[in-house]
């Protein structure tokens, strides 16, 4: 475990490890960032947004909490992906969950968490729309892990529910949305390949906010 002065040290030789690859590394991260993906994951020390998917500084913009929830009243999230979306113009957001999530296995178990209720409610809730599914899997592990896959979906599916996302979709066919869930066994990222068009058209009748009557 690193002490609190070796991360300076390990600063210092990650800062001439980047110029010894490339003298104009810093002059070129000083400008202005163009990532073409916005990431929302989980806090989850294990799960390191940048280093899992192998880019660089300025590649992907980040936003992490626990669980990777996308709740509409959560105004952190939420200014996270206007800014991405309206100012930065990116052409994916990702919503990465991983399995062994300490914030999904709590939502399973039937108590009071204190402070965190509210936060967990929001995957409470998710239980509860596949509430069929889910208690039809009768091995715990795997509805865990289904729990974990779901819960990534409907973050999905909330972020398709803002007007900054669906406005933009509808004028410049981006930001397409994709849901991801990371193995911490493997180090493997799984594509959940939702249909992100296919979601769009699913929600519309309630939560279209392009202005137009489609
Ligand atoms: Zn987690």
């Amino acid at each position: 475990m690193a002490t609190y002065e070796q991360l300076f040290e390990n600063n210092r030789k990650w800062v001439e490890e980047k110029k010894a690859g490339d003298a104009s590394f810093f002059d070129k991260l000083a400008r202005d960032q163009q990532p073409d993906y916005l990431y929302i994951g989980c806090s989850d020390s294990r799960v390191p947004a940048n280093e899992i998917m192998g880019l660089e500084p300025g590649e992907v913009f980040v936003h992490r909490n626990v669980a990777n929830l996308v709740n509409a009243t959560d105004l952190n999230v939420m200014s996270v992906i206007n800014y991405a979306v309206v100012h930065l113009k990116v052409k994916h957001i990702i919503v990465c969950g991983h399995y062994n999530c300490g914030g999904v296995r709590a939502a399973m178990i039937p108590k009071d968490m204190g402070i965190l209720n509210p936060w967990l409610r929001n995957i409470r809730d998710v239980y509860r729309l596949h509430k069929d599914e889910l208690n039809a899997i009768t091995n715990e592990d795997k509805r865990y892990e289904r729990l974990v896959e779901l819960n990534v979906q409907e973050q999905c599916i909330n972020v398709t529910k803002l007007a900054s996302v669906q406005q933009s979709y509808v004028k410049n066919k981006f930001p397409v949305v994709h849901g991801w869930v990371f193995d911490l066994h493997t180090g493997i990222l799984k594509d959940l390949n939702l249909d992100f068009d296919e979601i769009l058209r699913g929600i519309q009748e309630i939560y279209n906010l392009t202005g137009s009557e489609e």
